[in-house]
């Protein structure tokens, strides 16, 4: 399988788009093809453990790596240690409402991203290897990315983390996950600034070639190609728990920002899995229903993002929309990057009214949005009603996607973080605090180890510069 740029530029296999984060041209990785399943494999895959069901949605998007060796990686990232669960993604209905939750958020930093973060770990430490490279990542985080990616990297040899996250706007737990780690190869730094501001400042030192290359600098930010699809697993894996006639559908509905985790079932989807719709459920910060419900999408500054009970998706523009535009325009670069000089600008892209207005109506995507209140207003009811203590995330995808409930279609609802990350709307929702695995006991008192920064990419690199190592002069 060989990787094309949504802007164009051809950018080979598999390995080599997994250690770059933006193509040169400035657009996302994306495979020249999307290969399909049948529905007979489809049915032969229901029996497979959840690796060997990895194995088989992915292998397709990655030739470049030996079949043994990728069943060996996945059997090693997807483990009853790592995610606390034999089936590792639990598909639970929530009574007999037609509502299932996908539990996503059992694996080592209790949020959805360590699904594909720890499979990143396994794959990145097997390619480096291979390459006798060093990999040098460079992130930002609005709190689940930041931990997972740390926890999948910890100790790694040929891997250091730096990590950018907003100072002061995570909760007190996502801050302990990660400034309570004290392996030299993980570097936090809090910037005062919003998330855009972190991903502009990485943005920027990716800009600068010269640096990039002397100090191994890639990514593993939600534009990560391997992410992306490595969550597409999971929406076959909940899609098959159902035991559904052949070729009925489901809708499943997933709390959204970035927009990797919903582009991801649109992949699946793509691949011919039968999901019916994807809503895309959005808090305050609503970009995206913005679009999906007036045909415009307007990206909003970073002073205009707003601070939410729903940090996770406080985004003012979702780095991997593009994908999802550039397949809605038939794989045309061209038109893809017309839209993008424009998204640059922070000028409106209106799709209304346009056959690539009817392309999206056809996709199946729908949106909804959520509010404080309702997210404290649905972690209430689903919990009196069901016994079940949610996070505000997952409250949002619940909140949205009820209402888009069918007769007699299930909606899969993502659990994309457990309530312990979120204790304190937890508690404002129920008047209770719920627990967290004992690993995480006392995490808050912890020593930390982080550093504050300006918003300002020559600190940045200058901080690079005194702590990593340079690559020898050729
Ligand atoms: C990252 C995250 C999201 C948003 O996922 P995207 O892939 O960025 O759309 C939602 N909920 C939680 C808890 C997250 O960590």
């Amino acid at each position: 399988m060989k990787y094309v740029s949504t802007r164009g530029a051809a950018l080979g296999s598999f390995s080599d788009v997994l250690l770059s984060g933006l193509a040169p041209d400035g657009g996302l990785a994306m495979p020249e093809v999307i290969p399909t399943v049948t529905p007979a494999q489809l049915e032969a895959w229901r029996a497979l453990s959840y690796a060997d069901l990895a194995y088989e949605v992915m292998r397709p998007f990655i030739t470049d790596i030996p079949e043994g060796d990728l069943r060996t990686l996945l059997r090693n990232t997807y483990t009853e240690e790592a995610f606390h669960s034999p089936e590792i993604t639990p598909l639970t209905p929530l009574g007999d409402s037609g509502l299932y939750l996908l539990e996503l958020s059992n694996g080592p930093s209790l949020a959805f991203k360590d699904m594909a973060m720890q499979f990143l770990g396994q794959v990145f430490e097997y390619v480096l290897e291979a390459r006798g490279e060093r990999l040098n990542i460079l992130g930002a985080t609005s709190g689940d990315t930041g931990s997972a990616a740390e926890y999948a990297m910890l100790g790694k040899a040929r891997v250091n983390v730096v990590m950018l996250s907003p100072h002061g706007r995570m909760s007190a737990f996502q801050q302990a996950q990660m400034f309570s780690l004290q392996e030299p190869n993980i570097f936090n730094l809090a910037v005062e600034g919003v998330f855009d501001d972190c991903q502009d400042l990485v943005k920027a030192v990716n800009a600068d070639a010269d640096f990039k290359a002397r100090y191994d600098i890639g990514a593993v930010n939600s534009i990560n190609w391997a992410r992306v699809l490595a969550q597409a697993v999971y929406y076959f894996r909940a899609y098959l728990a159902l035991n559904l006639p052949a070729g009925a559908e489901a809708d499943f509905s997933v709390p959204s920002g970035n927009f990797g985790n919903v582009f991801a079932g649109y992949l699946a989807k793509s691949m011919g899995l039968p999901i019916g719709q994807l809503i895309v459920a959005t808090n305050e910060n609503d970009v995206l229903h913005d679009f999906f419900s007036g045909g415009t999408y307007h990206v909003r500054p970073a002073d205009r993002v707003a601070v939410t009970s729903s940090p996770s998706m406080d985004i003012g523009k979702a780095s991997n929309f593009e994908r999802y535009l550039y397949l809605i325009a038939g794989s045309d670069a061209v038109q893809t990057r017309g839209w993008w000089d424009e998204v640059g600008q922070s000028r409106p892209v209106a799709l209304s009214g346009t056959p690539h207005w009817d392309a999206v109506q056809a996709s199946g995507f729908r949106s909804g949005r959520s509010t404080h209140e309702g997210r404290l207003r649905t972690i209430r009811a689903v919990f009196d009603t069901y016994g079940r203590l949610i996070d505000p995330h997952t409250a949002d995808g619940i909140l949205v996607g009820q209402g888009y409930q069918r007769p007699g279609v299930p909606m899969i609802c993502l659990e994309t973080a457990l309530p312990a990350k979120f204790e304190e709307t937890v508690q404002e929702a129920v008047g209770q605090t719920p627990g967290r695995p004992a690993r995480f006991d006392g995490i808050e008192q912890a020593p930390k180890r982080f550093q504050v920064i300006p918003n300002d990419v020559q600190t940045l690199k200058d901080f690079i510069a005194a702590n990593l190592t340079a690559r020898e002069p050729a």
